[in-house]
């Protein structure tokens, strides 16, 4: 009997490209065997067949475009699959979304298990090459870690390289813990300094600065911890040093002892390591700023962790990382001042969605400079004396500490690359392709190493794609989005297409937005200055984009992550019931507004 195998449902994609067709009549084929390979504008994918037995016709071919129900291919006699799609519809629409293939399940055992890397020529040529690792990842920060993890948990044998004495990199040690860790301690403060007006009122804060630096670093050390005790379990060989490669598939890993935050100078005579696959996961530094002088007041974001509290601070740099810790000197007690080169604070970010956060910190701040270079800096016995350049700029002024906050630039060319063959670029950035891989095919990049944003969720994401690549899957990173967060106080979250964006490109847009002051949660919180805003397409009102400001933005901006990752449009999101009384409605009756059906706030109907 002939069966007609079927295109199964692609989900949102139609008129799909064939790209490659894997079978020809008079083959034998089981259930499962993939017929053709297709790509969308999002992910490659397998076709695997619904029926078992000889090929009797293929009716496409190369560079044809097929949709939900073309036939592919008539099979005659054989095993029958089920009726529908293969296994089901909704696993294969959700892989092609994701454009990872399915694998069979290794079988256990390290090198063996393994479908053969794809990435790992010798192996798959069969030349019998073996290495020590099937992966080596450089770099144990968010990135690193999640690829070992990864890799490890598809059975390959993987090692992880890092020269400082704990896991988790910049993020967990020197980044986004420690410092939402004072983040907390400040908004507790500035809490309860709030709450006479509620007829509460507590006396100044007594801050015992070893207790709070002992709390902080006991939260990164349950994390760190956390990690290493994961790597034991899932097997990962923890190799401590500096890496740098000494060719496409070897490292030598020299013991230097290097402190948390700090780089490191590689010395030759170490460990040598090879490997089929590579993940370099090497992260970034702070900026520092020519012309500086060599002072400890002067510190980067490392260095303002350890709460040395002065009278008065400038924070250079009015980004988010510069902004975080001017928060939680501020709380603490310190005089702060910020100057930034460009003309508004967070650069990158709509303007009313960082006005709420000037409004707040301009009476709390001693100064905020915009439009200002910090031009000079004197190391003087009293302080450090400031001279600023711009329109505006005010005399020249001494402070204790100056933090420098004026970004990262990527470890690229730190590690030897050259050795490996891989391309790094003038930047010290390693460019990659959707798959993570560098211009060595074998060898991928991950993190803030291969561009910006330097986000840690990007990097984890990151790290996961490039381990199913070396494993043999189809992983893409294909994000549509990656939402940005600064933990500020109100805090400022956005995702996907802005406003500033959308102009300066010309998008068609519209506009949602919903106040906080008219959302009971935040009443009750005591803040009201909160906005919500979403960027919707005009044509199918599809959302492209959110911004939030206030508190606990940063939670909330997930919920339309998500929704621009589904597609939704704004009837999707007014329709979700979202819970009541919460900051959570404001996303909802944002998407109200938009439809017209909003109750909680009078809009009048436009004539
Ligand atoms: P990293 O975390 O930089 O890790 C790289 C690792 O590689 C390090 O452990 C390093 O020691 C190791 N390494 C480098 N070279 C070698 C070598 N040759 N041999 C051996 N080991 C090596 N991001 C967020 O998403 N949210 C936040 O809230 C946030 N807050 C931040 C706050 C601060 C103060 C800072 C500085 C950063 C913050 N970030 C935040 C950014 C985030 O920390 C980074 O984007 C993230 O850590 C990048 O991860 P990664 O894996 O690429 O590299």
């Amino acid at each position: 009997m002939a069966t007609d195998v079927l295109i199964p449902d692609l989900g949102d994609f139609k008129e799909v490209e064939v790209i490659d067709v894997l079978v020809k009549p008079g083959d034998k084929i089981d259930l499962e065997t993939p017929l053709l390979t297709l790509e969308t504008e999002k992910a490659t994918m397998d076709v695997p067949s619904s029926a078992a037995g000889v090929v009797k016709s293929v009716a496409v071919k190369k560079g044809d475009r097929v949709s939900k129900g073309s036939v592919v291919v008539t099979v005659e006699a054989g095993a029958e699959a089920p009726k529908a799609a293969p296994k089901d519809d909704k696993t294969f629409t959700e892989t092609l979304v994701r454009g990872i293939e399915p694998v069979p399940p290794p079988p256990s055992g390290a090198t063996a298990a393994k479908p053969a890397p794809a990435a790992a020529p010798a192996k798959s040529t069969g030349e019998q090459k073996s290495y020590d690792f099937d992966v080596v990842v450089l770099g144990a920060g968010p990135g690193g870690y999640t690829a070992a993890f990864r890799a490890a948990d598809l059975g390959m044998k993987v090692a992880l390289v890092e020269r400082w004495p704990t896991l988790g990199g910049v993020c967990l040690n020197v980044g986004c813990i420690p410092s939402k860790a004072l983040l907390h301690a400040a908004k507790v403060i500035e809490d309860a300094e709030e709450m006479h007006v509620a007829g509460i009122s507590f006396g100044k804060p007594q801050i015992d600065r070893t207790k709070l630096l002992d709390w902080k670093s006991k939260v990164v050390g349950r994390l760190t911890g956390g990690l290493a005790m994961m790597s034991k379990q899932r097997k990962v060989e923890i190799i401590r040093g500096t890496g740098v490669f000494t060719s496409p598939h070897e490292i030598e890993v020299s013991d230097t002892a290097t402190a948390v935050g700090q780089q490191s100078a590689p010395k030759s005579g170490g460990r040598k390591v090879s490997f089929a696959n590579c993940v370099i996961a090497a992260g970034s530094e702070s900026i520092r700023l020519p012309g500086l002088p060599d002072d400890p007041r002067i510190i980067d974001s490392t260095g303002a962790l350890e709460l040395d509290l002065p009278k008065r601070l400038l924070v250079v740099g009015g980004g988010i990382i510069g902004l975080e810790m001017a928060t939680v000197y501020a709380a603490l007690g310190t005089k702060v001042s910020v100057v930034e080169l460009t003309d508004g604070l967070i650069p990158g970010c709509d303007r009313d969605l960082v006005r709420p956060l000037e409004k707040r910190i301009a009476k709390r701040y001693e100064q905020i400079l915009v439009k200002t270079k910090c031009a000079k800096v004197e190391a003087l016995k009293e302080g450090l004396k400031v001279t600023f350049e711009g329109e505006k700029a005010p005399e020249p002024q001494v402070y204790d500490k100056v933090l420098v906050a004026v970004g990262r630039s990527p470890n690229g060319k730190r590690i030897n690359a050259e050795a490996a063959g891989v391309t790094v670029n003038e930047r010290g950035f390693i460019p990659v392709d959707k798959q993570m891989r560098t211009n060595v095919p074998h060898i991928f990049a991950i993190g803030d190493i291969v561009g910006q944003p330097m986000l840690a969720h990007k990097a984890s994401h990151e790290g996961k794609v490039a381990a199913e690549v070396a494993y043999g899957e189809k992983s893409f990173f294909d994000a549509r989005v990656i939402p940005s967060v600064a933990y500020t106080d109100p805090e400022i979250a956005w995702v996907g297409l802005t406003e500033t964006d959308a102009k300066a490109k010309g998008i068609d847009y519209e506009k949602a937005s919903f106040p906080w002051a008219a959302n009971a949660r935040s009443l009750t919180l005591g803040r009201d200055e909160g906005l919500t805003k979403l960027l919707f397409d005009k044509q199918t009102h599809r959302v492209l984009g959110a911004g939030l400001v206030g508190p606990n933005a940063g939670d909330l901006i997930a919920e339309v992550a998500l929704a621009i990752e589904m597609g939704c449009d704004a009837a999707d999101i007014g329709l979700t019931v979202h819970p009541h009384p919460t900051l959570s409605e404001t996303v909802g009756m944002a998407a109200e507004a938009f439809e017209g059906t909003l109750t909680d706030l009078y809009i009048p109907k436009k004539k």
